[in-house]
């Protein structure tokens, strides 16, 4: 074979790369490859597939972590190794998770003091956790009373699809309180209009997903404790904290929401989202241990040493749990009441902005009393400026922001709103540019208003996948 021969394709590591074999080719899609190529040119195609995907800091729709410290960003890459399930081999990341709890369930007012909880990989996980615990409570006590265990339900307001998962994938109804216009928030009222024998649990959400605003914690519980003075009934409170469980406890302490009610027996919060960890760390923690049912943990000795695990996945990162413990020790209750703190002003400058600039009306204002740092609006009721603000996320798409339009459940009521989250990372100065924007895209729709309006799902196409990224995170 000669030096120079023609067919060592692409093995050549002083080729341009893009005149190689591996990249003169489009790469295969639909089978399985046949051929290796060099890791240079599967990084090229993998990266370049890449420069199409959005901006990651400039998708205000996502409730995720985008921005991270340099030191979290080496801490990921010195972690990537380490599962978090194999306790036995890395018993000082299992150490730190268990920290991470015990300070989760001071922040939080837990009776345990030292925490009974796990992390998980985000909300959802912990939700389906949380569901579970309270969905064998419910049936041992039944039992115990030779009661029947079949049929049950939960009570909630809007909430994430992690619960519509909750209920189908475990089997237990879901009894939701319906959104009007105007009425946002599931009311006490509406949850004993739906509380029965057969209720495990009322969920609760502390920080919508919709709208940004934060379910009356302290008033529900309050309902079911005369409900359960007045029948006997003693039905508990999940909370659902994925975005406000890491906010309020920092920015607005008086807000009672937590283990501070006996009636809350468990929570779920996203370390991935306001709890500032990077994408992959969610939290569920109890009240005390007799909250969790001992049935739900599997003791697994196949990594040497005893673990107990209750969680869905079995193997895990564990580098985003050790992030969040470097997030709890860098920053404090200070760090974080001034990180998110900044988040809420910067809401606020924004509500005003979207007040001031179009025919909007704000449904949260970004004040941290009433929810979490993000804007949510709706064009106001009776005017028709000729675009919807479908036609409006299309507007802002073109410059990079992702500020997604969407409709409220029930979709009957036909009620579109648009929402922005504000996150780590995103500077004053960002958001004058985004308002700058958003100027600029209200003055081309009154100019050139579209023939057409686009629908949620047209206005989610962004790509050949035609999916809807409308809809919220
Ligand atoms: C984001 C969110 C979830 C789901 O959380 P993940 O961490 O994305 O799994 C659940 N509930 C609420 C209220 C949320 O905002």
């Amino acid at each position: 074979m000669t030096v120079h021969g023609r067919d060592d394709r692409g093995d050549d590591a002083n080729q341009d790369l893009y005149a190689s074999g591996s990249l003169g080719a489009a790469a295969p899609k639909h089978q399985f490859p046949q051929h290796e190529i060099a890791p240079r040119q599967a990084l090229t195609l993998v990266e370049d597939e890449l420069m199409l995907d959005g901006n990651a800091r400039m998708n205000l729709a996502t409730f995720c972590t985008t921005w991270i410290e340099p030191e979290v960003a080496d801490l990921l890459a010195r972690c990537w190794d380490k599962n978090i399930v194999d306790k036995d081999e890395y018993p000082q990341t299992a150490e730190i998770e268990a920290r991470c709890i015990h300070m989760l369930a001071d922040l939080w007012h837990a009776q345990d003091a030292d925490g009974v909880g796990t992390s998980t990989t985000g909300s959802s996980e912990a939700a389906l956790l949380g569901g579970l615990a309270a969905k064998w409570r419910w049936r041992a006590a039944r039992f115990a009373a030779s009661e029947p265990t079949g049929n049950p339900n939960f009570v909630c307001g809007s909430v994430q699809v992690c619960w519509e998962k909750f209920a189908r994938y475990f089997d237990v109804e879901k009894r939701q309180a319906p959104m009007t216009d105007g009425q946002y928030l599931m009311t006490p009222a509406q949850v004993l209009e739906r509380c029965d024998v057969n209720t495990i649990a009322v969920v609760v959400t502390f920080g919508q997903t919709y709208t940004g605003l934060f379910e009356d914690v302290t008033a529900i519980s309050a309902a079911l404790d005369g409900l359960q003075e007045r029948t006997g009934l003693d039905i508990p409170i999940h909370v659902d904290a994925a975005s406000g469980g890491f906010l309020a406890p920092f920015v607005q302490p008086e807000i009672v929401w937590d283990f501070r009610l006996p009636r809350v027996r468990s929570i779920n919060a996203s370390g991935h989202k306001t709890g500032l960890a990077p994408i992959g760390c969610g939290w569920a923690l109890w009240r005390q241990r007799s909250d969790l049912p001992k049935e739900l943990i599997f003791d697994v000795s196949y990594l040497g040493g005893d673990s107990p695990t209750f969680n869905l996945n079995y193997s895990r990162p564990a580098a985003q749990v050790i992030a969040q413990y470097y997030e709890f020790l860098r920053l404090g209750r200070e760090g974080y009441a001034r990180v998110q703190g900044q988040l809420h002003e910067t809401a606020e400058f924004i509500a005003g902005g979207i007040a001031r600039l179009g025919p909007f009306t704000l449904i949260h204002d970004g004040d941290r009393s009433r929810g979490i740092a993000a804007v949510s609006w709706r064009l106001a009721a009776g005017t028709d400026p000729g675009w919807n603000l479908y036609d409006l996320a299309d507007q802002l798409r073109r410059r990079g922001w992702l500020v997604p339009a969407y409709s409220l459940p029930p979709e009957e009521a036909n009620l579109t709103i648009q929402r922005v989250l504000v996150r780590h990372g995103f500077s004053r100065d960002t958001a004058q540019a985004l308002m700058a924007d958003l100027t600029q895209a209200l003055s081309h729709l009154a100019q050139h208003p579209p023939a057409v309006a686009l629908t949620e799902a047209e206005a989610g196409s962004s790509s050949h996948t035609g999916k809807s990224a409308g809809a919220p995170a």
